[in-house]
C-alpha cells in the first residue's frame, strides 16, 4: 500500500481531503496529519485493531502507550474517570496546545490503545487541520508520533513519508510544523502532577500555574535504577545512525574540544558531522557542519534538531558531535530529546566551575 498524500495548509483547509481521512479513520485505516507538535500518526483511539495497526505500522513496543487527541473539550468526560481540579486549570490554561494529561481512563478507552495500562494520555492540538480531522473521525484519534519507532519524530510530511510511506492509508501534508518537539506530558494520576516529558511547556509554566510540581525522577539519567514512568522514555529513541555525543562546557573550550576529536577521527579515517550553532558555525573547519539553529532564538533549535539528525543519516558520518542547548526557556526539552538521540553520552570540557 502506498500512502495517498494530500496537500493543504491550516488557512485553506482541503474540506473534502479532511472528510475522507476522516472516514479512513473511522473504518479502522492511518492517517498521518500534521499537529504543532511533531507528525502524529492517527487511528481511531476506540478501535483496538486501528491502535494494534499503529504499533505495527510504527514497529512500536506493544507496551508503549499511545496519546488519545481530541478537538473539544468535551471530548474528556467520556473516555476518563474524573478530572482533578488542577487539571482543569491547565486545560483551561494550556488547552489547545501542546499539552498531554495523564487520566484514570474509563471502560470506553480499549487496552490496545493504552498499551495495556488503565490510565490514558489525553491530548488537544491547537493545529486546525489536526482539530478538523480528529473531529471528522469522530472525536478520538490515537497519535503516536509518525516516524518508524526508534528514529527522529517527523517534523514534515517528507519524513513520515520515507518512514511509513508504504505503510498507512494517507498523509496530509501541512508544511513544516511549529514546535518541533513533542507535547509536554504531565500525570495527574498521582497526589502531585509529575512532568513525565518535558516540552515546549516547561516545568517553569505549569509551577506558575499549579504551585506544586515534581518532574518525574526516571527522567534525571544520573539514578540509572529509577525508570521514566512514561514507558516511551525508556526507549532509546529519536536515535540518529552515527553515534553521537555532546560536548558541554564553555563556547570556546566546546569549540576546541570539538576540533580535537574531529581531526583524531580523520587521523583514524573516520568522518565526523557537528551540530553547531549559528553563532559558532564558522569556528569548525573540518567535518560536516550542520547549523541547528541560533542561541538567540532558542525555539529555532527545538524546531530543526530531528530534522538536523535526519540529515545526518544522509551523510557519510560515523560520529557526530553536538554542542549542548540548555537554553533558558526550551532547554530541558532540547537536552531531553538530544541525550536520548545521543544514549546519554555527554563529554564535559574545560575547567569545573567553582
Ligand atoms: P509519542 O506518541 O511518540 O509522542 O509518545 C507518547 C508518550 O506518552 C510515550 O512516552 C508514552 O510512554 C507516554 N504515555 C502515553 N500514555 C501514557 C500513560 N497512560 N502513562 C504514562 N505514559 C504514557
Ligand atoms: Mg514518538
Amino acid at each position: 500500500m502506498k500512502a495517498e498524500i494530500v496537500t493543504m495548509t491550516a488557512k485553506e483547509i482541503d474540506q473534502e481531503a479532511i472528510a475522507r481521512g476522516g472516514e479512513i479513520l473511522k473504518k479502522g485505516g492511518l492517517v498521518a496529519f500534521p499537529t504543532e507538535t511533531v507528525y502524529g500518526l492517527g487511528g481511531n483511539a476506540l478501535d483496538p485493531m486501528a491502535s494494534k495497526k499503529i504499533y505495527a505500522a510504527k514497529g512500536r513496543p506493544s507496551d508503549n502507550p499511545l496519546i488519545v487527541h481530541i478537538a473539544e473539550l468535551k471530548a474528556l468526560t467520556p473516555i476518563v474517570k474524573t478530572v482533578p481540579e488542577k487539571a482543569k486549570i491547565l486545560a483551561e490554561k494550556f488547552w489547545p496546545g501542546p499539552l498531554t494529561m495523564i487520566f484514570e481512563k474509563s471502560d470506553l478507552v480499549p487496552l490496545e490503545t493504552t498499551g495495556g495500562l488503565n490510565s490514558v494520555a489525553v491530548r488537544y492540538p491547537s493545529d486546525p487541520i489536526a482539530a478538523q480531522l480528529i473531529l471528522a473521525a469522530g472525536g478520538y484519534v490515537a497519535a503516536p508520533s509518525a516516524n518508524t519507532s526508534g528514529r527522529p519524530s517527523p517534523t514534515t510530511a517528507q519524513h513520515v513519508e520515507e518512514d511509513l510511506g508504504d505503510a498507512i492509508d494517507m498523509i496530509i501534508d501541512g508544511g513544516p510544523v511549529g514546535i518541533g518537539l513533542e507535547s509536554t506530558i504531565v500525570d495527574f494520576t498521582e497526589e502531585v502532577p509529575v512532568v513525565l516529558r518535558p516540552g515546549y511547556i516547561s516545568l517553569e509554566m505549569l509551577q506558575e500555574v499549579l504551585g506544586d510540581v515534581r518532574m518525574d525522577k526516571g527522567l534525571i539519567k544520573s539514578d540509572s535504577n529509577v525508570h521514566p514512568k512514561a514507558p516511551g522514555m525508556k526507549y532509546r529513541h529519536y536515535a540518529p545512525k552515527a553515534d553521537l555525543t555532546i560536548v558541554e562546557g564553555s563556547t570556546e573550550d566546546v569549540i576546541n574540544a570539538i576540533n580535537q576529536f574531529v581531526k583524531e577521527d580523520q587521523t583514524n579515517g573516520l568522518q565526523a558531522g557537528i551540530i553547531a550553532t549559528e553563532e559558532t558555525i564558522s569556528e569548525y573547519p573540518l567535518g560536516i557542519v550542520k547549523c541547528i539553529g541560533s542561541r538567540e532564538a532558542e525555539e529555532t533549535i527545538a524546531h530543526n534538531l530531528y530534522e538536523v539528525l535526519r540529515e545526518f543519516d544522509q551523510c557519510q558520518v560515523s560520529k557526530i558531535y553536538s554542542e549542548a542547548f540548555y537554553t533558558p526557556k526550551m532547554g530541558q526539552a532540547i537536552m531531553n530529546r538530544l541525550l536520548k538521540a545521543a544514549g546519554h553520552k555527554i563529554i564535559k570540557v574545560g575547567r569545573e566551575e567553582e
